[in-house]
């Protein structure tokens, strides 16, 4: 995409992701200020170390509530919600499951469906107790364990564009891993605004199926093709679904959610994933501000409306369904 004006791209690798910071400027001092926003809050969010706000809740589940710092609560208190609305696949207490299957993390087998089940009373997201007074959080049984990994990023990514915004910065993009969040928009000879490439699933890693065009804009993509393992035929993914112990199994690939809040991204990419399109699309016919773009299996590509990006095919596998 041609564009009149330099752009300067500043990565690294945090939360098991690689970070990228686009501005207009050369400020290496901004983007070790964002960098290290980013590092404190996975230093309070992570469940990937022994360490952490959320694992002090964690390590004292069937013990006793824990307090956390105001913004850690709030939080916990989204995800509460999302996860105890009705039918929902979104579930911030699937902490023992992940760890069980570790996908991502070297894990690569199926585990024994006895221990799974024996996981899933341990999984309720209702026996995560809030209090708002004290700011605590109590698991109330043994062995349970929060983990905000579908929600943290997009969490993330809005607070790099409130703090961009305060330093007075009008045109900015942060990428973690996936979790797109844009402030404003390049000047640009193409199409106007952002160009954000959707992904090819299981290809090279810069092949793509099209471009998703956006101005001061969210674009959260959650796929079944960025931590799995094939076993048998059969690709075991990320998202898990606490009903049955194993990955969500339905027609999508992917989900990408384009809004003006990137956790509302996280979330519902998670949420929606789960849906599958018919329900998905249903849902999101009552939220004019959240905009989907599902790829099934049968490499259809379906956008729920496109009032708030423009989205491109190049990649003519694939037909817009
Ligand atoms: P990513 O950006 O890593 O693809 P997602 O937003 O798709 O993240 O969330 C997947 C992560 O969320 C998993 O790695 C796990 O930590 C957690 N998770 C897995 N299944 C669920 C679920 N059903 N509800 C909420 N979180 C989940
Ligand atoms: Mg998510």
């Amino acid at each position: 995409m041609p564009t009149d004006e330099q752009v300067y791209a500043y990565s690294t690798v945090m939360m098991g992701s690689p970070i990228l910071l686009k501005l207009f400027e050369h400020n290496q001092a901004l983007a070790a200020a964002v960098f290290g926003l980013i590092k404190r809050q996975e230093d309070r969010l992570t469940v990937n170390r022994q360490q952490s706000e959320v694992m002090s809740i964690n390590h004292a589940a069937g013990l006793h509530p824990v307090a956390v710092s105001p913004p850690v609560f709030n939080l916990i208190q989204c995800a509460k919600a999302v996860s105890v609305a009705p039918g929902s696949c979104f579930n911030f207490a699937i902490g023992p499951l992940v760890k069980r299957w570790k996908i991502g993390f070297q894990g690569n087998s199926v585990p024994p469906v006895d221990e799974l089940h024996s996981l899933l009373p341990l999984t309720d997201p209702q026996q995560v107790v809030l209090d708002e007074q004290q700011h605590t959080v109590w698991l109330k049984k043994a062995g349970m364990e929060i983990d905000l990994g579908a929600i943290a990023k997009g969490y993330i990514a809005d607070l790099v564009r409130d703090a961009l915004r305060r330093e007075g910065i009008e045109r900015a993009l942060i990428n973690l891993g996936g979790n797109v969040q844009t402030l404003g928009m390049p000047e640009s000879e193409g199409e106007p605004g952002w160009a954000i490439g959707l992904k090819q699933p299981f290809a090279e890693a810069d092949a793509l199926i099209g471009v998703i065009h956006v101005c001061g804009k969210s674009v959260v993509t959650s796929g079944i093709y960025e931590r799995y393992f094939w076993l048998d035929g059969r690709c075991y993914h990320h998202i898990l679904d606490a009903k049955t112990g194993y990955p969500l199994d339905n027609e999508l690939l992917s989900v990408t959610i384009i809004s003006d809040n990137s956790i509302d991204g996280d979330i519902y990419t998670t949420l929606l994933y789960g849906m599958g399109v018919e329900k998905g699309l249903a849902y999101l016919a009552a939220l004019p501000q959240i905009e989907a773009i599902f790829v099934t299996r049968d490499r259809q590509v379906i956008c729920s409306s496109q009032h708030q990006f423009r989205f491109t095919l190049i990649n003519h596998e694939y037909r817009i369904g």
